[in-house]
This record gives C-alpha cells, structure tokens and sequence, in this order.
C-alpha cells in the first residue's frame, strides 16, 4: 500500500516542522494553520481514520491522547483552552488517509464549529 504523506513526515521524507516525537506518536505543525497554533499529531502507526481503528489499537489511541494534551500544555495552551478535532471521511472535510488530531488554540473557538 502507498505511504501516506504523514508517514513521510515521520520519515523525515516530506520536511516539516516536528514539536514532539515518542515510540508511538508524532506532532508536527500544520503547513495551512487554522487558528495561531495548528498541530497535528498522528499515530505513526498508519491507521487510516479513526473508524477503521480497530481493538488492538486502544493504547495507540489513548497515548495519542494524552499526548495531544501534553502537545498543547507545552505549546501553552493549557490556560487559555484548545480544540481538539479528528475529521472522518468527507464531510468532516478529511484529505489526508492517516489518522490525525488537530490542536487548534490562541483564539477563540465558536460553537457549533462550520
Ligand atoms: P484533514 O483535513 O485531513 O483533517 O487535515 C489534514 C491537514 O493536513 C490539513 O489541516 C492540512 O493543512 C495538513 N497538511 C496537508 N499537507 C501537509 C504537509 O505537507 N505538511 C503539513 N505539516 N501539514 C499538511
């Protein structure tokens, strides 16, 4: 199966600008930020969307958790508050097939999102 573009990332393929890495997760900024701070943080594991996770996958999820939060702490956006998005499928508006969280912060979020 074709790499996807996050797994190039994590490659050092594709440059991009990578704030946080450990065994399992990777985070890097996002190259068409949507807020004054955009991070992605992906599983290196290439799980397509967050409905093809499968059981096994659990602590995967969990850590890619835990770590957006501690993303978000260290890029100081734990006071002032952030989003986390995961778009699935086309309405949600996914481009890219390998499973991400969006940490969007340093404004004010609306409700209900577009
Ligand atoms: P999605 O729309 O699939 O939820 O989010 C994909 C995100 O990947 C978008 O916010 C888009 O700006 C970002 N993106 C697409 N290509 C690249 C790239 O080459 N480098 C980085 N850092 N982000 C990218």
């Amino acid at each position: 199966m074709a790499r996807t573009l996050f797994e190039k990332i994590i490659a050092r393929e594709v440059p991009a600008n990578i704030v946080f890495e450990d065994d399992s997760v990777c985070a890097f900024r996002d190259i068409n930020p949507q807020a004054p701070t955009h991070i992605l943080i992906v599983p290196k594991k290439p799980i397509p969307r967050l409905g093809e996770a499968k059981a096994e996958d659990q602590s995967v999820l969990g850590h890619l958790l835990l770590q957006a939060a501690e993303v978000a702490a260290r890029a100081g956006l734990d006071k002032t508050g952030y989003r986390l998005v995961i778009n699935h499928g086309p309405d949600a508006g996914e481009s890219v097939p390998h499973l991400h969280v969006h940490i969007l912060g340093g404004r004010h979020m609306k409700w209900p999102p577009g």
